[in-house]
C-alpha cells in the first residue's frame, strides 16, 4: 500500500486509519466471535495480528506471519521447512539459541562462519544465515548465497533481527524467507517478546499460519498492539540510534581499553562495503573488547547510562558481555546497543566509565 513513499511515512501509516476510528485500533482480545465474519476463534484469527502482520508483510516485501517471540518464528520455520535427515547449514557465530534448537533435531548440521568461507550447498535444504550477525557484526553477501542456495536446490532463510525489517530487505535480495524477533528493535522499548516470519511463499505463509494454529503457541493480542505502537518510531529509532552508534564508534576509535572495535555503518569496518550494498541504513548496536570479564564489570560499574542487560534495540543504552550467557566469544567482548539518549551524553558517560 505505501510501497513508494520515505521509511518514517510507511511505519507511521502502516495501517489505514478511517475517518472517525482510531489511527492505530486498540488491542482485540477476543477469544470468541460473534460468527458471519471471517473471525471465527482467537487461536487461527485476531485482527491486532492481521493489522501487524500486513505492516511488517509490507515493509519485508512478502507475507509475514507473526509468533509469540523470535524464537518462536525460527522453531516454526526450522520445523516446517526441515524433515528428518536434512541437512542444515547454520552461522556458526549467530545468535546461539537456533544452534541449540536445531542440536535437538534430528538432522545434520554443518557450521559456517558469517563472513565466509560457506561451505558447498549440494544435498542442503537449508541456508540459515544471519545478517549483521548477533554479536559479532559480521555481514555475509545475501545475495550472492541466495544464488548458490538456488543453484543448488537449498532455501536461503535469513535472521533479519539485527537490520530491522527498514535496515535490509532479504527478499529483495533473493531470500526466500526472513525471521526476525520483534523483540528487539522493532518493538524497541524493552517491553514485548514477539517475532515473525515473511516470506514470498504464499503456501509456506499458509503452512506456517497452520502450524501456529495447530501448534497453540500464539502472540498475545497486547503482545502485538504495542509492538505495532513501537514501530510507528522505528525510523525515527534507528536514525537516533545509529547517530549514537557512529559517535560512540568515533569515541571508542583507537581508545588504549578497546580493542576489535566493529560497526558496519563504519567507513573502516571490515563488513562495511559489503553492508552498504545490501543494508538500506544501519542500526545502533556496536562490538567491542576490553581486557577481560572484570575490565566489563567495572566499566558497567561506573558508567550511569550504559545499563547492563541482554537483548538490544530498546529506547536504553545497554551493553551485554556475551561469554556469559555461553556465546563462543572472548571473555572481554561487549556487544553494546546504543540507544536514544544523546550522543554528547553518551560518549561523556562511555568515555568517563573507561
Ligand atoms: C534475540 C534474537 C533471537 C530470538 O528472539 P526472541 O524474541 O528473544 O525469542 C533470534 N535471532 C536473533 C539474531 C536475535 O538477536
Amino acid at each position: 500500500m505505501t510501497g513508494d513513499l520515505g521509511d518514517g511515512t510507511r511505519v507511521v501509516h502502516s495501517t489505514p486509519a478511517a475517518v472517525g476510528e482510531p489511527f492505530l485500533a486498540g488491542p482485540v482480545f477476543a477469544s470468541a466471535y460473534h460468527l458471519g465474519g471471517d473471525d471465527t476463534y482467537g487461536r487461527p484469527h485476531n485482527p491486532t495480528w492481521r493489522a501487524l502482520e500486513t505492516a511488517l508483510g509490507d515493509l519485508d516485501g512478502g507475507t509475514a506471519v507473526l509468533f509469540p517471540s523470535g524464537m518462536a518464528a525460527v522453531s516454526a520455520l526450522l520445523r516446517e521447512v526441515l524433515s528428518p535427515g536434512d541437512t542444515v547449514v547454520l552461522p556458526g557465530d549467530g545468535y546461539f539459541l537456533t544452534r541449540t534448537l536445531v542440536a535437538g533435531m534430528p538432522v545434520e548440521v554443518v557450521e559456517a562462519p558469517t563472513a565466509g568461507p560457506y561451505p558447498s550447498f549440494d544435498g542442503v535444504r537449508l541456508v540459515l544465515v544471519e545478517s549483521p550477525s548477533n554479536p559479532g557484526l559480521d555481514v555475509c553477501d545475501i545475495a550472492a548465497l541466495a544464488g548458490a542456495a538456488h543453484a543448488a536446490g537449498a532455501l536461503l532463510a535469513v535472521d533479519n533481527t539485527t537490520a530491522t525489517p527498514l535496515g535490509q530487505r532479504p527478499l529483495a535480495l533473493g531470500a526466500d524467507v526472513v525471521v526476525c524477533s520483534d523483540t528487539k528493535a522493532v518493538a524497541g522499548h524493552s517491553d514485548v517478546l514477539l517475532g515473525h516470519v515473511s516470506t514470498v511463499d504464499e503456501g509456506l505463509a499458509e503452512r506456517l499460519r497452520t502450524a501456529r494454529t495447530v501448534g497453540g503457541a500464539i502472540p498475545g493480542p497486547f503482545e502485538a498492539w504495542l509492538a505495532h505502537r513501537g514501530l510507528g518510531t522505528l525510523d525515527l529509532r534507528l536514525a537516533r540510534q545509529a547517530e549514537n552508534a557512529a559517535a560512540l564508534y568515533e569515541a571508542l576509535r583507537g581508545h588504549p581499553a578497546v580493542s576489535g572495535l566493529r560497526w558496519p555503518g563504519a567507513a573502516d569496518d571490515p563488513a562495511h562495503a559489503l553492508a552498504s550494498r545490501q543494508m538500506r541504513r544501519f542500526g545502533g548496536v556496536l562490538t567491542f573488547e576490553l581486557r577481560d570479564a572484570a575490565a566489563v564489570e567495572r566499566f558497567l560499574e561506573r558508567s550511569a547510562l550504559v545499563a547492563p542487560a541482554t537483548s538490544f534495540g530498546g529506547l536504553h543504552t545497554t551493553a551485554d558481555r556475551r561469554a556469559q550467557w555461553g556465546d563462543p566469544v572472548p571473555e572481554g567482548l561487549v556487544r553494546l546497543s546504543a540507544g536514544c539518549e544523546d550522543a554528547a551524553d553518551l560518549v561523556a558517560d562511555v568515555l568517563g566509565a573507561l
